[in-house]
């Protein structure tokens, strides 16, 4: 089911938590609404679910107006943070219960093998009988998946849903979402504000500020094209440089690099930390090594410049750096913004 979003609106109070916001989202398509803490992810996605009323726009499921559709006929499923499970019901009872209550009446057996189905795809089989109190956080997740999964939605909405779990749970889930997604194919609407989850799970990722969305994109164009400081900044660790545009040129202490669709003066300049790199000679920034990060994977050097700007940095894990060393850090590649 194609989903479409046309200058929705939202006001509480006074307070416009969501600006206008467009969107399309293709049938069987994992789009995620990324942005930090308040930037509307949440009531955009209740504006969907029937939950929210939209003060103005329109909202289109396929080819009809859903906006004045209730909730239970919208044929949506949720899976939030917190959405608790009753607690005195076992797993396979929560998961039958939306079956029971639905409009569409089923057979206790069709019900009964549904269940077992669920409980199958995710991966659940044999903790029918337990409470949720007797399983752990990821599996109780998954549950609430299978629940929102029992009536056939036509879109799953799911509300940073591993947000309460800790790290390696969280990413053992977002694989296995994924999975399920790819054999179910179901439109569905994550929201987190967590970049890598997003990154690692969706198709799209619409970026939001202030109720508005400032850019969208694969995981890929949204990385390798950042539209602006912002869109830089969110997405993951990025150094600023104050730097200055001279004739297509960024300058920034002693490096400087190509840029060329910004007029002359006053700009900044992002790089990820992969994008620096330490050489004993210019040209480059001067700078002096403060400490020396050891993981697994590399080591992250930490740098202040002559003009005291900090810098984060990583270098194979062989290279021989330590604290207190002078160099200079040089430019692989970066991004520039007018300030
Ligand atoms: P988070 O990541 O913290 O969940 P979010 O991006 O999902 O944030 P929303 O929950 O959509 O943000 O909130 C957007 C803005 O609207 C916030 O400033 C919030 O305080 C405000 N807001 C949300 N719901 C209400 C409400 N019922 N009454 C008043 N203001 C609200």
């Amino acid at each position: 089911m194609k989903i479409r979003l046309d200058q929705i609106v939202k006001t509480f109070d006074t307070f416009r938590a969501v600006r206008g916001v467009s969107l399309e989202i293709e049938s069987g398509e994992l789009v995620a609404l990324l942005g930090p803490s308040g930037s509307g992810k949440t009531t955009i996605l209740r504006m969907v679910a029937g939950l929210e009323y939209a003060d103005g726009g329109h909202i289109h499921f396929g080819y009809q107006d859903a906006t004045d559709i209730p909730v239970r006929d919208r044929g949506v499923g949720f899976v939030f943070q917190h959405y608790a499970l009753f607690p005195h019901m076992t797993v396979a009872e929560n998961i039958a219960f939306g079956m029971k209550v639905s409009r569409v009446k089923r057979e206790k057996a069709a019900i009964a093998a549904r269940v077992i189905e669920l409980l199958r795809l995710v991966r659940l089989e044999g903790l029918g009988d337990r409470f949720p109190a007797q399983i752990s956080g990821g599996q109780r997740q998954r549950v609430a998946l299978a629940r929102a999964l029992s009536v056939d939605p036509k879109v799953l909405l799911l509300d940073e849903p591993f947000g309460a779990l800790d790290a390696n749970v969280r990413h053992d889930l977002r694989r296995w979402l994924r999975e399920i997604h790819q054999e179910l194919g179901i439109t569905t609407i994550f929201v987190t504000h967590d970049q890598e989850e997003a990154l690692d799970l969706a198709d799209r990722v619409v970026i939001l500020r202030e109720g508005a969305i400032v850019q969208q994109g694969t995981p890929e164009e949204v990385c390798r094209n950042p539209r602006s400081a912002f869109v830089m900044r969110f997405l993951g660790d990025a150094n600023v440089l104050p730097a200055e545009i001279r004739s297509g040129v960024a300058y920034a202490g002693g490096a400087s690099i190509e840029a060329l669709d910004i007029a002359d003066g006053k700009a900044e300049l992002y790089a990820r930390p992969a994008d620096l790199d330490w050489s004993l000679q210019g040209p480059g920034i001067d700078a002096r090594i403060d400490r020396v990060l050891d993981r697994p994977d590399g080591r992250r050097v930490l740098a202040s410049t002559g003009t005291g700007t900090q810098l984060e940095f990583d270098v194979e894990p062989e290279r021989v750096m330590k604290s207190g060393d002078r160099g200079f850090v040089t430019l692989r590649r970066a991004k520039v913004f007018p300030v």
